[in-house]
């Protein structure tokens, strides 16, 4: 599912609850909508981390070979940081 969909997804559930009283579950309707707001907000956040931590290509010059590299991080030596970077190790632990 994309984040266009979870949107729509949402705005859809909004439209449906609009007026309507709980049916009587233990999730209100306003509890469901801010569980879907909340998944719609984390999946905007992941996309924009993973956007700045995309995998770019890069020249090794010690070796002349290829790498991927992280374009949003760096080493504190000035080099680049092998993809995965640690933050997108982070992103996908916790998206198990
Ligand atoms: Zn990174």
């Amino acid at each position: 599912m994309t984040i266009e969909d979870l949107r729509a997804t949402v705005d859809d559930f909004r439209g449906m609850i609009a007026g309507k009283p709980d049916a009587g579950y233990a999730l209100t309707n306003g509890d469901i909508l801010d569980l879907l707001s909340e998944l719609v907000t984390r999946r905007d956040a992941d996309a924009v981390i993973r956007g700045i931590h995309d995998p770019v290509d890069a020249l090794h010059l010690p070796s002349g070979r290829r790498m991927r590299v992280c374009a949003g991080c760096g080493a504190d030596d000035g080099n680049w940081q092998p993809w995965p970077c640690p933050t997108i190790g982070a992103l996908e632990a916790v998206n198990r």
